[in-house]
């Protein structure tokens, strides 16, 4: 099936109950055993599993093309899942421009735990072939990366990984399994934060592992999303899922509208240089054509003037709202190296739009007084 499709029906069934067409929001904690103490609706307790967290589990999986999804209370608890399942000692490689969150799992809690870290430059793939360690376990890719919009070969990277025998893991936030599939170029993970593109209308936080094999890596993760309770509620899944039914048109309008925003940046004299895969001048253009579909709604672009004007910008912006997050109906700009502080790759003459699904000639029209 295609993927409106996938997006419209997965996980969707008729209520058995009370033949409600839209899957009821089942709040309840526990679930009654028969008299024999067997569970007769397959659920028990809530953290273990409920209706809506399996109904977006399902829909997630194959939206993926993956064989099971576990869903989580953030992207973030969902990226630290994974690196749980791995063990103290493990060497883990990474992108220097990695999610700062990410960033922040890695170095803060992970490596005092006693996981190793590599952080390379993906856009060259020799990197990561240098960085494998005999003790290497896991390769993590993020493409189009954050706020950097840096294209990472899945294909290439999820090779080298299988050649030294690890997993490759992708966070596939930024496009959504509309734009991009990392299973069909070879990736066996994939990660989301749902609070972004997936929920997509920035009123629900949550996050999602989805492996393209049900296998013992998987099923340690699923353990820990079950014994360590890092679950979306089932009124959060029930939102994520209504909002993935129309994902597929609404990442094109995303898409649509941030080309016509990056080729105006592009022209303007007062920007210095704009990051957006979809331009043929970006360097990883080609790499983006071959495995996105379309090169999604985040642009990130550079002032002439420095960190002064580029905060002077996004002060002038009536339109845009000024907010870190991305992947809502609600256009976004932010000065995205003061948000990540120290350490940041960020340049601080950088800011990131996140285009919404207002009309692209409002948006151009508030970046053209915003830049005047
Ligand atoms: C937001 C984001 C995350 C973290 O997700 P949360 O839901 O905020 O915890 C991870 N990766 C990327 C690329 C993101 O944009």
């Amino acid at each position: 099936m295609k993927i409106e499709t996938i997006a419209v029906r997965a996980g969707h069934r008729i209520d058995p109950g009370t033949r409600a067409v839209t899957t009821p929001i089942h709040m309840s904690t526990t679930f009654e055993r028969d008299g024999d103490g067997s569970y007769p609706g397959g659920y028990v307790y809530s953290r273990g599993g409920n209706p809506n967290r399996e109904a977006l589990e399902n829909c997630l999986a194959e939206l993926e093309g993956g064989a099971a999804a576990a869903a989580f209370a953030s992207g973030s608890a969902a990226a630290m899942s994974v690196l749980q399942a791995l063990s103290p000692g493990d060497h883990v490689i990474a992108p220097e421009d990695v999610y700062c969150g990410t960033a922040h799992l890695l170095r803060d809690t992970f490596v005092p735990w006693g996981l190793q870290v590599s952080f390379v430059d993906m856009t060259d793939t020799e990197n990561v072939e240098r960085a494998v360690q005999p003790n290497t376990r896991l390769v993590w890719v993020e493409t189009p990366s954050n706020p950097l919009l840096r294209i990472t070969d899945i294909t290439r990277v999820a090779d080298i990984a299988h050649r030294a025998g690890v997993l490759c893991a992708c966070d596939n936030t930024l496009p959504s399994p509309v734009l991009q599939r990392p299973f069909a170029h070879g990736a066996d993970l994939v990660v989301h934060s749902t609070t972004k593109y997936l929920g997509g209308h920035g009123d629900v936080l949550g996050g999602a592992v989805i492996a393209k094999r049900d296998d013992a890596f998987f099923q340690k993760i699923r353990k820990i999303q079950k014994d360590g309770g890092a679950v979306p509620s089932p009124f959060e899944c029930w939102l994520v899922l209504r909002g993935i039914r129309t994902l597929p048109y609404r990442m094109r309008a995303h898409a649509e509208n941030a080309m016509h925003v990056a080729a105006f940046l592009s022209s303007h004299p007062k920007v210095e240089s704009v990051h957006y895969p979809g331009l043929k001048d970006h360097p990883g253009h080609e790499v983006a054509a071959r495995q996105m579909d379309f090169f999604g709604g985040i642009i990130s672009f550079q002032l002439k003037g420095g960190k002064k004007k580029a905060l002077a910008v996004a002060a002038k912006a009536r339109l845009f709202v000024r907010a870190t997050s991305l992947g809502g109906p609600i256009s976004l700009i932010e000065h995205r190296a003061s948000y990540e502080g120290p350490g940041t790759m960020a340049p601080d003459n950088l800011l990131r739009l996140s285009i919404g699904l207002e009309h692209p000639d409002d948006l151009i029209a508030d970046l053209a007084h915003a830049l005047a």
